[in-house]
């Protein structure tokens, strides 16, 4: 890709692992100054360091995205130290599974609160800087699992089919000021979240699900940061509101 994003500064949530990582390490390539949000600080620390060790500009700052406050402080730190925020990707998420009948109103709320009200804060408190330049780009990860319904993970599903709704309906309050808004919903991306969850629920052997996949395979995390990079480039500036599958075709 070169260096198409130079110039860009990039906030990637959950940038510490995963699919997060793997966006973050790409928009780096791309020429983005990229901002490392986590929980988990000292490993988002780490990918700071990896990209630069490349060549590349990196700043990582602990978060609870969960938490409007530490958000807000999280992204002050980033203008600080990176400038005005023009890319945002929502990657940080919470996995969880429980029998309907046992999830606590503390438990949904939990999980609701991570993955949905989580995007929606970094969405509004990255999208003045956009608003401001004229140009943005957003991108959430929601999951495959909205597409087809999962037993077991209603408070998963809900909170990722609500990552859904949130970005379309800002893509149509936010294209006239420029912005995009599009989500990628993964399907079996080899992460740490997917094989905690095959430690331990997922009572699904890989081989079996790469059999039921058309491209018989697992995805990487590398399949997401591509799809990721292209929506966040110029070129990708008449695609909004989108959700453009990432699962080697288990969802059409
Ligand atoms: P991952 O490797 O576990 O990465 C998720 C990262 O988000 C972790 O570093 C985690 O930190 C961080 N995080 C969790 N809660 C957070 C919070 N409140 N504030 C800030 N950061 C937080 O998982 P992944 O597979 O890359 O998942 C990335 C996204 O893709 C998630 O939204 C997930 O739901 C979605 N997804 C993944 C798949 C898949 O097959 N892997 C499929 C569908 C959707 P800790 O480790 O400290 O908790």
């Amino acid at each position: 890709m070169g260096q198409t994003l130079a110039g860009r500064v990039a906030v990637v949530t959950g940038g510490a692992s995963g699919i997060g990582r793997s966006c973050a390490l790409r928009l780096a390539q791309d020429g983005a100054r990229v901002a490392v949000l986590d929980l988990n600080a000292a490993h988002a620390g780490d990918v700071a360091a990896e990209i630069q060790a490349e060549g590349g500009t990196a700043h990582a700052v602990g978060v609870d995205v969960a938490d409007r406050a530490s958000v807000d402080r999280a992204l002050a730190e980033v203008r600080k130290h990176l400038g005005p925020i023009a890319i945002l990707v929502n990657s940080a998420g919470k996995t969880a599974h429980d029998s309907f009948l046992d999830i606590s109103l503390e438990l949904w709320t939990s999980v609701l609160t991570v993955n949905l009200t989580g995007t929606f804060h970094c969405c509004q408190a990255a999208v003045p800087d956009m608003i401001e330049a004229g140009w943005g780009r957003i991108v959430n990860i929601s999951s495959s699992s909205a597409h087809s319904g999962v037993p077991y993970m209603t408070h998963y599903v809900a909170s990722k089919a609500g990552v859904i709704g949130l970005t379309k309906s800002l893509a149509l309050e936010l294209g006239p000021s420029g912005i995009t808004v599009n989500t990628i919903p993964p399907g079996f991306i080899d992460t740490p979240m997917l094989r905690t969850a095959q430690a331990g629920f997922l009572d699904t052997p890989t081989e079996k699900v790469i059999g039921q996949t058309p491209v018989r395979r697992a995805g990487r995390p590398e399949d997401i940061s591509a799809a990721c990079a292209f929506l966040v480039s110029e070129d990708a500036g008449y695609i909004t509101g989108q959700v453009i599958g990432v699962n080697g075709g288990r969802n059409t």
